[in-house]
């Protein structure tokens, strides 16, 4: 596990070279619309997933320079029984929103958690997965709770429900914008914590495990900050492909599919 995290760090700080993460950029769709496919339900018979490979295990880049992990494989469960073909697309996580909006892409699956303010611009799924946002410190740190973290330097990745939460303003229950340091992934906001340019990291619970376990002198405090949903996303307004998802979802619920992704890379 370290080292296979180790091999994900060093993917990703390398990701211009990877040209895409073993996905095909995406090409203009003959069929589609002249606006530029709004409202179309999936472009043809691929669906074009869009994610951020540096979030393990729900997704990361294996040895082959593919996209892989939890949600690759919900995603390609998915895709069968929709009769798709499925199509990864690796991105900033802060682009993955624009994506959808701008019709590049068909859905989000990306550990993505539920809230209001992304409800303004996307249509979420049912919920396949639970996360819960965790702070990362050194050991024998002083912080031991979220409360500690007022007047300290806190690392998250930008645009995720970790930096919302936390540069928030001190009467929203955060710590105020001058407390946040963004970082385009988890990988790099654990790096500044290792080189002591912030007092924390606040990230989901799974890439924290898979974080602490890579790097030595790293622990997880036991106050977890906040209980989320991860769904996947669709482009608002897009119901057919919502319903079908939702529908493939249910099935792969109900049969155990679901489940046994979870299982292999989520050990309690
Ligand atoms: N669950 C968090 C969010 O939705 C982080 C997701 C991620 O970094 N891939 O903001």
């Amino acid at each position: 596990m370290k080292k296979f995290v180790c091999a994900l760090l060093a993917g990703v700080m390398s990701m211009s070279l990877l040209a895409g993460c073993g996905s095909k950029p995406t090409e203009p769709d003959a069929n589609a619309p002249a606006d530029g496919g709004e409202n179309n339900t999936t472009a043809g018979e691929t669906l074009r997933m869009v994610t951020n490979a540096a979030f393990a295990p729900y997704e990361f880049v294996d040895d082959n320079g593919e996209v892989a992990g939890i949600d690759a494989e919900i995603a390609a469960a998915i895709a069968e029984k929709l009769g798709m073909k499925l199509e990864i697309t690796d991105m900033a996580f802060e682009s993955l929103l624009p994506a959808l909006q701008s019709g590049s892409a068909d859905i989000i699956l990306a550990g993505m958690t539920v809230n209001a303010e992304r409800q303004e611009s996307v249509d979420f799924t049912d919920s396949y997965a639970k996360g819960v946002q965790v702070i990362i410190v050194p050991e024998g740190s002083e912080i031991a709770g979220p409360d500690d973290l007022n007047g300290k330097q806190i690392g998250v990745q930008t645009g995720t429900t970790g930096d919302q939460y936390c540069s928030d303003t001190p009467e929203n229950g955060g710590f105020g914008e001058d407390a946040v340091q963004r970082y385009d992934n988890g990988p790099l906001a654990v790096a500044a914590l290792l080189n002591g340019q912030v007092d924390a990291v606040v990230i989901d619970n799974e890439p924290a495990k898979a974080l602490v376990a890579a790097n030595e002198g790293l622990k997880i405090l036991d106050t977890a900050y906040t209980d989320e949903d991860y769904a996947a996303a669709v482009q608002k307004g897009n119901t057919e492909l919502l319903d079908k998802v939702n529908a493939a979802l249910e099935e792969l619920k109900a049969d155990g599919t679901i489940d046994e992704i979870l299982a292999k890379y989520i050990h309690e």
